[in-house]
């Protein structure tokens, strides 16, 4: 089965992904935890393309085809193999992070980047698809927070884009009703593992 793992900054994805994995490891299933853009060396060097630009000024639509390209190789080397050996493939981030960030957020159309990335993925969807939904506000102070950063005032600029991520997360979720599943993620970090772990579960059994 094949899981990925959504929602901005701060909602806390990496931490429980992490703990879901290790429990079910526990109880003896095979698991194969990874994460996007990233997860096998071309990949996370693609990664350090997009996000490690520097001052270098990087087009949109570059930086979604990088997006794109980054994941096919991922799903070729990683996710693939590991789908046909039985495991349990746990993403963090995948097709709906591009939707939401450069089809909607930074205004590329959800369509097109749809296209792009269908022509990246073929037509390997994630069998279920986890939200994390919390506000912006919240999310990048709990970020700055872990960073040991002292608060005074969030980026006006940086806040509103995220909202818009997060507004292209909720057309997500109406676009594809049985797909993508959502969780409360401000809710404190215990009670969002424990929902996280039960969905995971059912998701597994069914
Ligand atoms: O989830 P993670 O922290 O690894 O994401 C790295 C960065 O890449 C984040 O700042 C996220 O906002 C950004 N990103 C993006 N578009 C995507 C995927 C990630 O802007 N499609
Ligand atoms: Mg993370």
């Amino acid at each position: 089965i094949f899981i990925t793992i959504e929602g901005p900054e701060g909602a806390g994805k990496t931490t429980i992904i992490q703990k879901v994995a290790q429990e079910l490891e526990v109880k003896g299933m095979d698991v194969i935890l990874t994460r996007e853009p990233g997860g096998i060396p071309i990949s996370e060097q693609i990664r350090g393309i997009i996000l490690d630009s520097g001052n270098l000024a990087m087009d949109a639509r570059t930086e979604a085809l990088l997006y794109a390209a980054a994941r096919r190789q991922h799903l070729v080397e990683k996710v693939i193999p590991g789908l046909q050996s039985g495991a349990v493939v746990l993403c963090d981030r995948f097709i709906d992070s591009s939707l939401a960030y450069q089809g909607y957020a930074r205004g590329l159309g959800m369509d097109e980047i749809l296209s792009i990335n269908q022509f990246a993925i073929q037509e390997l969807m994630p069998d279920q698809t986890i939200y994390f939904d919390i506000d912006p506000e919240i999310g990048l102070k709990r970020i700055e927070t872990n960073k040991g950063r002292e608060i005074n005032r969030l980026d006006l600029e940086q806040l509103n884009f995220h909202q818009m991520v997060r507004q292209g997360y909720k057309q997500l979720l109406q676009r594809f009703p049985d797909r993508i599943r959502e969780i409360d993620a401000s809710q404190p970090i215990e009670q969002v593992f424990l929902q996280t772990m039960k969905m995971v579960e059912k998701l597994i059994e069914e």
